[in-house]
C-alpha cells in the first residue's frame, strides 16, 4: 500500500497517492474490485479470516473491499485520523457513527441546526431510549448547561445548514471532553480541504462524500473518520451487520474525487467570496450570509477554524417567498436542486424543500425565513454567476 503519511507530505500529494493498493498487474489507476467475495487458499485460511482480518485481507464486500479500503485509507490520511469506514451514503455514516456508539439510557447533546435527516436519526435514537438534549450550537453556555458527567457524545455540524452558523469546535470539544463525551462532527460544509476538526478536538468526523468529495454530483457515499479502536471495534461491527456498505464502484468515484478535491474546493471558495462580496448591499436582498465576509458574526472563528468561508452562501430575498421563487425561476446558469459541493452551482429554497419538515416556529428560530436561499457555488466563472444572480434578482 502507498503510505504517504510518514513522509511529511502535503495533503494534495496524499490526496493523489495515499492508500493506493496495486494488484500483481501493477495497474497505474486504482482498480475497481467489483466482487462481493474473496477466495481462500484453504479451509484453514477461511477459518483464520473469520477469526480476524489483517489490513490486506477481505471476507465479503459488506465488511470491506480493496477499492473501498483505498478510499478509507486516503480520507483518513487527509483528515488526520487513524482509520475510516466508508458507507453507502452520508446518512448511513451519520446513522452508523451514532447508533454504533449509543445504548438505551445514554445521553447525547446535539446542536439544533442540523440537516433534516440528521434530526430524524436523533429522533430515532430517542425512540430507542437515548436521551437527546438540543442546544443552539453557537451558544457555549447552552452546551455547558446540557452536558453532564457521563454524556456519551455531542453531535453537530461544524458549519450549519443552511444558515452557516459556525460552531466553535475547540471550545465545544473541550467542554465535551470535560464531561467524558465523544465529539462527533458532521463536517460537510467545512469540507475535508478546510477541516482542522481533529486538531481542534473532534474524535469522529463524518462526511457525506456525495458532496465535495465526489464534486460532480454523481454518486452517494459517506465516510466516518476516527480512531482505529472506534472504527474497527465499534463502527465496523455495526455497519457490516446492518448493511450500510459502500459499493466498490462508488469508492472508486470518490477516490478520483479526492485527487482533484483540493483544487476544486479552493476555486469554489474563491468564487463564493467574490459572489458574496458582489451580493452585499444588493437592494433585493435583506441578508448575505457568508462566513468569509467580515460582517459574519463568527467571521474570526471561521477563519481561525477553516481559513476560508467555504463554498456555501445564504441569501435572503427581502420581499419573501414569492420574490425568492421568481428569482429562482429566472436563473439561467445556477440550477434549482438540493445537492451541494457540485461543480455545477446549485440554489435551494430550504423552507419549502430540505427543511420543509420543520415547524414554522423551528424555522423561525433557525433563521430559515421564507426569502432565504442557499447557494452552493460551483466551478463556473464567478463573473458569469454574479451576472446570473444579478439578472435573476433584478427581474
Ligand atoms: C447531504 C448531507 C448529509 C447526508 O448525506 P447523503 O450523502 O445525502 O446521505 C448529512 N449531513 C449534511 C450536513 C449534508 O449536507
Amino acid at each position: 500500500m502507498s503510505d504517504t503519511s510518514a513522509k511529511g507530505l502535503h495533503p494534495r500529494t496524499r490526496a493523489v497517492h495515499h492508500g493506493t493498493r496495486r494488484s500483481q498487474y501493477g495497474e497505474m489507476a486504482e482498480a475497481i474490485f467489483l466482487t462481493q467475495g474473496f477466495v481462500y487458499d484453504s479451509a484453514e485460511q477461511a477459518e483464520a479470516r473469520f477469526q480476524g482480518t489483517g489490513p490486506d485481507e477481505f471476507i465479503y464486500a459488506r465488511y470491506g473491499n480493496p477499492t473501498s479500503r483505498m478510499f478509507e485509507d486516503r480520507i483518513a490520511a487527509l483528515e488526520g485520523t487513524e482509520d475510516a469506514f466508508a458507507t453507502a451514503s452520508g446518512m448511513a455514516a451519520v446513522n452508523g457513527a451514532l447508533f454504533a456508539l449509543c445504548a438505551p439510557g445514554d445521553h447525547v447533546v446535539a446542536a439544533r441546526a442540523l440537516f433534516g435527516s440528521c434530526l430524524y436519526v436523533l429522533e430515532l435514537l430517542a425512540k430507542f431510549g437515548v436521551e437527546v438534549s438540543y442546544v443552539d450550537g453557537a451558544d457555549l453556555d447552552q452546551w455547558k448547561a446540557a452536558l453532564r458527567p457521563g454524556t456519551k457524545a455531542v453531535f453537530f455540524e461544524s458549519v450549519s445548514n443552511p444558515t452557516l452558523e459556525v460552531v466553535d469546535l475547540k471550545a465545544v470539544s473541550d467542554l465535551a471532553h470535560g464531561a467524558g463525551a465523544l465529539v462527533v462532527v458532521d463536517n460537510v460544509f467545512a469540507t475535508p480541504v478546510f477541516s482542522k476538526a481533529v486538531e481542534l478536538g473532534a474524535d469522529v468526523v463524518v462526511y457525506s462524500a456525495t458532496k465535495h468529495i465526489d464534486g460532480g454530483g454523481r454518486a452517494l457515499a459517506g465516510v466516518i473518520c476516527g480512531s482505529r479502536d472506534y472504527i474497527r471495534g465499534t463502527v465496523e461491527p455495526y455497519l457490516k451487520h446492518t448493511g450500510g456498505a459502500i459499493s466498490p464502484f462508488h469508492s472508486w468515484i470518490m477516490l478520483n474525487g479526492l485527487t482533484t478535491m483540493d483544487l476544486r474546493v479552493r476555486a469554489q471558495a474563491d468564487s463564493a467570496l467574490r459572489i458574496a462580496q458582489a451580493m452585499q448591499g444588493h437592494p433585493a436582498l435583506s441578508r448575505v450570509i457568508y462566513p468569509g465576509l467580515p460582517d459574519h458574526p463568527q467571521h474570526g472563528l471561521a477563519m481561525a477554524q477553516m481559513g476560508s468561508g467555504g463554498t456555501m452562501i445564504a441569501l435572503e430575498v427581502a420581499a419573501g417567498k414569492e420574490a425568492a421563487f421568481a428569482a429562482l425561476n429566472r436563473l439561467g446558469i445556477v440550477r434549482i436542486s438540493n445537492n451541494l459541493g457540485d461543480a455545477k452551482s446549485i440554489v435551494t429554497h430550504p423552507a419549502t424543500t430540505t427543511h420543509q419538515r420543520l415547524s414554522d416556529e423551528e424555522k423561525a428560530h433557525l433563521g430559515i425565513t421564507p426569502g432565504l436561499l442557499r447557494l452552493s457555488v460551483g466551478l463556473e466563472d464567478a463573473q458569469d454567476l454574479i451576472a446570473d444572480l444579478n439578472q435573476a434578482l433584478e427581474g
